[in-house]
Order: C-alpha cells, then sequence, then structure tokens
C-alpha cells in the first residue's frame, strides 16, 4: 500500500487507476449513486483545528434550517430522482433527539428516501432515536487513524471528553447503521505509513461508505495559520488531487463493494474534471447540494467550496450530464451497498 502511495510514474499508476475501475465494475457497477446533500446547521461545538465552522469562530453568522425548510429540500431530492437524503451539520445540540426524531420520520413517511445522518459525535440515546425512527445510514469520518494526530487536531470538548470515533462506527453497526467514515489526504503530520493504515482500517471496520478527500484547512484555523507541524519531507503526504485519487484507488481495491463518493472536496481542487477523475479511479457516488443557495456560503468548512452559488436545478443538470458524458448512468433506488458473496 504504501510503495503505491509513493508512486508517482504515470505508466505504473495507470495500471493502479484500471484496476481499480475494474474491481468498481465488478462490483458496483455502471450506476452512479446521487446522494442529495443538505446542509441543516452550521453551529458546532468542536473546535477541529482545520474547520471553518469551529465553535472559536464566534463571529461566523449561523443558521439552523427549519423543519418546514428540511422538507423542502427532501421533497426536491425525490422530484429530482435522487434516492437518497443526506442530512449534514456541525456538531450541533440545538438539533434535540426529539427533534430530529420527527423529522427522520416525516421524511420517510412523505418521500420513502434513504436517509443518511452526518450529525457528529452524538450520544447513544440519539443515535437510537434516530435509527428508530427510520435513519438508514450514518457518516463520521475517523479522519486519521493515528491516535497522537487525532488529538493534535481535534481538541476534546467538555461535553462529551475524549471522541473515540472508532468505537462510534462499530456502534452504529450494531444499531444497524450503514456506517460510513473516511479521512482526510495531506493532513499536517501524516505519514505514508499512517495513510496506508488509514486504509487499512477502512477494511477491518468492513464500511458501508468511505469518503476520502484532500485536505484542505480555512485560512483563519490553527492548521490553515500553520501551527502544526509537518512530518519529514519524505514521510509527509502532500494534501493533492493526485495523492488523493491514489488513496481513492487503493480504498476501492482495499473495500471493493463499498459505496464511495467523488467529492466536493476534489471539484474544489479540479473543477472541469476532478469529480470525473474520481468517478474513474473507483468512486461509484456523487453527491448533489441541495442547500438552499442563501446558506451554502454560510456552511464555509473551507474556503472556495466548488458549487456554492448553483441552485439545487443546477447542480442535478451539472451531475447527470458529467456522470453521463463518460459512459456511466444514475443509480436508480436507495443505492445501498450490496455486500458481494465473495468478500
Ligand atoms: S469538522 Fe465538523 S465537528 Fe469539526 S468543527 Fe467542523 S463542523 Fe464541527
Amino acid at each position: 500500500m504504501e510503495r503505491w502511495l509513493r508512486e508517482e510514474d504515470a505508466s505504473c499508476l495507470e495500471q493502479l487507476w484500471g484496476a481499480a475501475d475494474a474491481v468498481r465494475r465488478e462490483y458496483v457497477g455502471d450506476e452512479v449513486h446521487l446522494r442529495g446533500l443538505v446542509e441543516i446547521s452550521s453551529h458546532c461545538i468542536r473546535k477541529c483545528a482545520y474547520c471553518g465552522l469551529r465553535a472559536e469562530h464566534r463571529d461566523l453568522q449561523r443558521y439552523r434550517m427549519t423543519r418546514d425548510e428540511i422538507l423542502e429540500c427532501a421533497r426536491q431530492a425525490r422530484d429530482y430522482g435522487y434516492g437518497t437524503v443526506v442530512m449534514q451539520s456541525g456538531e450541533d445540540y440545538g438539533i434535540t433527539r426529539e427533534w430530529l426524531a420527527n423529522i427522520v420520520r416525516a421524511v420517510k413517511q412523505e418521500t420513502g428516501l434513504a436517509i443518511t445522518l452526518s450529525l457528529g459525535e452524538r450520544p447513544d440515546e440519539d443515535l437510537v432515536a434516530w435509527r428508530t425512527a427510520g435513519a438508514n445510514r450514518y457518516l463520521l469520518r475517523f479522519e486519521t487513524s493515528d491516535r497522537d494526530l487525532y488529538d493534535r487536531i481535534h481538541p476534546p470538548t467538555s461535553r462529551q471528553g475524549l471522541s473515540d470515533r472508532i468505537a462510534l462506527l462499530k456502534r452504529l453497526k450494531q444499531l444497524g447503521y450503514e456506517a460510513g467514515s473516511g479521512v482526510m489526504v495531506g493532513i499536517p503530520g501524516q505519514t505514508y505509513t499512517i495513510l496506508a493504515r488509514d486504509i487499512a482500517l477502512f477494511r477491518d471496520l468492513d464500511l458501508d461508505m468511505i469518503g476520502v478527500g484532500p485536505f484542505i484547512a480555512h485560512p483563519d484555523t490553527p492548521l490553515g495559520r500553520g501551527e502544526l507541524p509537518f512530518a519529514s519531507e519524505r514521510e509527509q503526504v502532500p494534501n493533492t488531487e493526485f495523492m488523493t485519487y491514489k488513496v481513492l484507488a487503493l480504498t476501492r481495491l482495499a473495500c471493493p463493494d463499498a459505496n464511495i463518493p467523488s467529492t466536493t472536496a476534489l471539484a474544489t481542487l479540479n473543477l472541469a474534471q476532478g469529480r470525473e477523475l474520481g468517478l474513474m479511479r473507483g468512486a461509484n457516488v456523487v453527491m448533489p447540494n441541495l442547500t438552499p443557495v442563501r446558506y451554502r456560503a454560510l456552511y464555509e468548512i473551507y474556503p472556495a467550496k466548488a458549487c456554492i452559488r448553483e441552485s439545487a436545478g443546477d447542480c442535478c443538470d451539472c451531475l447527470l450530464g458529467r456522470i453521463r458524458a463518460i459512459g456511466r448512468f444514475p443509480g436508480t433506488g436507495a443505492g445501498s451497498r450490496k455486500h458481494h458473496p465473495y468478500i
């Protein structure tokens, strides 16, 4: 794994792209599943050292969508033919257990869509209530498998103490959620060995969904200001588009039947082709943004994020065009992971 992560020779890498694409076709087919993303709240109690939504950004204009606004986005997802709606937010305890459970029930009843939640490290009672209400999947990136590096960039909160995302992912699976996770590529201090272990951990956790994207720090954060140390020149993983494709391809080879998105962060580094290259090097999912345009610019995890001015309809048309242009076709139905009998 490490040798491939260090490989720079273009013709060798053609073999890697080809192998990942062949495995993707064999295990998950040519369908590209569309998951409609709704960024329901920009409030957050955490202080992740790279993120524009961190709690210490007190002058940021924050928002929390209303129940009606969220339901309207879910209806749009259904009308555009997406099989899933993804509700994502910072770790916001203004999103209460009951309030969200009611919304999950209403979305399910009205649209029948699969529901993915991505709301941070919530207490067990919340996760149980939302699963019971009908949520199908939960996304929680572990960001790095290296405990020291994790602790350096994720200071603990007084609310929940030390975080253990690996244990939470196992618990999500126990509760019957499809569990999704992932990492950032090129975090200062991330070595090739750590990154190879991250990919091995995807496989060991038997994840259903895996998102990998390049590390992009918001400039007004400790990591954006260069306050954390890099590994030595030989060991530090660069946060490039190219490296992200290698991780994507190796992830597909390690986890052949997982659902793997071509991320917005890739499109941010290469608006013309990033998403397509991701789809051609292992990915089989895209996440068109359904967040109302008036909120999108306020959900600024990192600056210059791709697609923050386009309407939901523009995003849909754009992505369908891109999928067809590379000879693939949009998926139908929920697009849940189908466990392959030989894995
Ligand atoms: S990465 Fe997520 S949990 Fe961390 S500060 Fe940003 S929104 Fe909050």
